[in-house]
């Protein structure tokens, strides 16, 4: 099959170190345009916005988009109305409806949507997924503790309405929590940490319940200096399974386990390709709805306020 034509929108952080590298890597997509407000791709056409690139290259097939959730619906409604095919980054949308009605216009339009969530294919989580299967769960400890200074610099719309804050990392370890159980689990008690100037959490405490009395426990933070942490450990009747590195690194009771090397969004595009081939698409909300039930269920903390970079004379 010829490669599909694909415009490429909100050209930030996420599309220069990851989409442009792995598009440039594919012989699925063949990247004809970007839209952005302030920036371009260099060697493709660049708009200002999606609009101005579908009406002037009637030719893309697909747009991948990768700005933040709160502009992701509008963009994404007005393509798939466009009989385009669409792939938003993670998290899908702002709230769990915007995404519901986005998967209704590909179906009612016979476009693909992909709502992709880049941490399940991390090289690690088919194979705890597989050692996972039929044994007994007994807990399991979720951490994911980073520096946003360092990963986000300078990126306000992360701890404003609809930014999710510590969840917009939070939800990749959600993400992998959802594939690799065999079974559902349900939150019965959060704690927020909200800075006392900003919308949305700088850490979060979390529990679920699940069948057979598992136990389930999270522990997101955005203020973690020095070595970072993305670690989910299980405990089973069987052994200990440790997913390190955001699911990079796979120990069972202890051991390292040979591990290709990681290639999430080589694996998210050839994803994508695959469902444009078949004719599907896939929305799978599960995580997102776990950060839905946080903010319905938290008890608010206020902490001290929060900046990028310190107030002048701080
Ligand atoms: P970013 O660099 O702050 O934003 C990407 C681009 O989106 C911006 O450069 C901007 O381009 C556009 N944009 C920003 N605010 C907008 C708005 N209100 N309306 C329309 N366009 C807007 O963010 P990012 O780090 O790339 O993250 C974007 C998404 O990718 C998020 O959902 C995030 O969770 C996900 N993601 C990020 C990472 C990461 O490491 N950063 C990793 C995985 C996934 P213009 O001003 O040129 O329009």
């Amino acid at each position: 099959m010829a490669p599909v034509k694909l415009g490429l929108v909100g050209i930030g952080k996420i599309a220069r170190d990851q989409h442009l590298p792995s598009l440039s890597r594919s012989a699925d997509f063949d990247l004809v345009a970007a839209a952005s407000r302030n920036a371009g791709v260099e060697g493709v056409a660049s708009f200002a916005s999606t609009g101005e690139m579908l009406d002037a290259m009637p030719e893309i097939e697909a747009v991948s988009l990768c700005m933040p959730p709160q502009a992701r619906h509008r963009v994404a409604a007005e393509a798939l109305a466009r009989g385009r095919h669409v792939m938003l980054e993670k998290p899908p949308g702002a709230t769990l409806s915007e995404v519901e009605h986005l998967a209704g216009l590909a179906a009612s339009n016979g476009v693909s949507l992909f709502a992709t969530w880049h941490s399940r294919h991390a090289p690690g989580v088919e194979p705890a997924r597989d050692w996972l299967a039929g044994k007994r769960i007994r807990k399991m400890t979720v951490t994911w503790k980073e520096d946003v200074r360092h990963w986000h610099p300078g990126q306000d719309w992360i701890f404003e309405a609809g930014g999710l804050g510590v969840f917009d990392p939070g939800i990749n370890a959600l993400s992998i929590v959802t594939k690799i159980l065999p079974f559902p689990i349900w939150l019965t008690d959060a704690s927020l940490t909200f800075p006392e100037n900003r919308q949305a959490p700088i850490a979060a405490d979390l529990v679920f319940a699940g069948p057979e009395d598992v136990s389930v426990e999270a522990t997101f933070d955005f203020r973690q200096i020095g070595p970072q942490t993305w670690d989910i450990i299980v405990e089973t009747d069987q052994g200990v399974l440790k997913l390190s590195m955001g699911g990079a690194v796979l120990r069972i009771d202890g051991e390292e386990q040979a591990m290709p090397p990681e290639a999430e969004y080589d694996g998210l595009y050839a994803r994508f390709a695959a469902l444009i081939a078949a004719g599907g698409s896939e929305v799978d909300l599960a995580p997102l709805r776990h950060v839905a039930d946080a903010f319905l269920l938290g008890r608010r903390q206020v902490t001290e306020p929060f900046f990028f970079d310190p107030p002048a004379g701080a």
